[in-house]
C-alpha cells in the first residue's frame, strides 16, 4: 500500500506580512513538481495573505487550532465555517503546546477532531508522549490513550479521513529528533492498534513524525515503512530547511 507522504510545515506563533511572503515565494521556488503533498500552517493573522499566495501553488493550508463550536459568546475563538471561509483544508488538532499550556484534554481533543471532520476539513491529530512517560515505558500506552479518545467520539469508519501526527514531547523544539527506529516503532505500534479495529482503514491511514525534524534527518525517517511524512516546526521557517525536508518525501 503506497501512502502519500505529506510535509506540513507548522509556523506556530511566528511570522510577519514580510517574512511570510519570503519564506512562501522561497518554498514555491523550490518545489517545482514532487509527489508530496505540501501544507503549511501559519497563525490565524495571516491565514488570508497565506491563503491568497498559495492559491494556484502546490501548496495546502491549514490552521493551527480551532474552535469545536459553531459561532456564538466564544471570544478569541475562531470557527471551522471562518476557516473554510478562507480556503483552509487541514486544522491541526491536539498539539502538545494546546495541551500543555491551554488545557487541551483527551476529551476536548476528540470533540474538536470530530467537529473537523463533520465540517469536511481534515484534522491532523497530534498524539505524543512527555519524556517522563517515555522513561516510565508508557509511550505506547499514551499513545493508545489519546488515539482511543478520539477514535470513540467519531467512530473507525471516521478515521479514514484523519490524518494522524506522532510527536514525541521531549523531541519537540528540542533539537533532540526520536531516531528513524524510535519513531518507526511507535507509528508501526499507532496502526495496528487502529487495524484492531478496521485494518483496512489502518492501511489507509497516514501517520506523520514530528520532533525536530530537518532536512538532515527527513530521509532516514521517510524511509521507515510506517512513516508517511513530517509535521515540521522550526525547521519549516527556514526556506532551504523546509525544501530539503520535501525533496526527501520523493
Ligand atoms: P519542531 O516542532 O519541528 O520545532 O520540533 C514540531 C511541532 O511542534 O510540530
Amino acid at each position: 500500500m503506497t501512502r502519500k507522504k505529506i510535509v506540513a510545515g507548522n509556523w506556530k506563533m511566528n511570522g510577519s506580512l514580510e517574512s511570510n511572503e519570503q519564506l512562501l515565494k522561497g518554498v514555491f521556488a523550490g518545489i517545482e513538481s514532487e509527489n508530496s503533498l505540501v501544507i503549511v500552517a501559519p497563525p490565524f493573522a495571516y491565514l488570508s495573505q497565506v491563503s491568497a499566495m498559495v492559491k494556484g501553488a502546490q501548496v495546502s493550508l491549514a490552521a493551527q487550532n480551532s474552535s469545536q463550536y459553531a459561532s456564538g459568546a466564544y471570544t478569541g475563538e475562531t470557527s471551522l465555517g471562518m476557516l473554510k471561509d478562507l480556503g483552509v483544508e487541514y486544522v491541526l488538532v491536539g498539539h502538545s503546546e494546546r495541551r500543555t499550556h491551554y488545557g487541551e484534554t483527551d476529551g476536548i481533543v476528540a470533540e474538536k477532531t470530530k467537529a473537523i471532520i463533520e465540517s469536511g476539513l481534515i484534522p491532523i491529530l497530534c498524539i505524543g508522549e512527555t519524556l517522563e512517560e517515555r522513561q516510565s515505558e508508557q509511550t505506547l500506552l499514551v499513545c493508545a490513550k489519546q488515539i482511543n479518545a478520539v477514535l470513540s467520539e467519531v467512530g473507525i469508519s471516521n478515521f479514514e479521513k484523519v490524518v494522524v501526527a506522532y510527536e514525541p514531547v521531549w523531541a519537540i523544539g528540542t533539537g533532540l529528533s526520536a531516531t528513524a527506529q524510535q519513531a518507526q516503532d511507535v507509528h508501526e505500534f499507532v496502526r495496528k492498534h487502529i487495524a484492531t479495529q478496521d485494518s483496512e482503514i489502518a492501511k489507509k491511514v497516514q501517520i506523520l513524525y514530528g520532533g525536530s525534524v530537518k532536512a538532515s534527518n527527513s530521509e532516514e525517517l521517510f524511509a521507515m515503512p510506517d512513516i508517511d511524512g513530517a509535521l515540521v516546526g522550526g525547521a519549516s521557517l527556514i526556506v532551504e530547511e523546509f525544501v530539503g525536508i520535501i525533496k526527501s518525501a520523493g
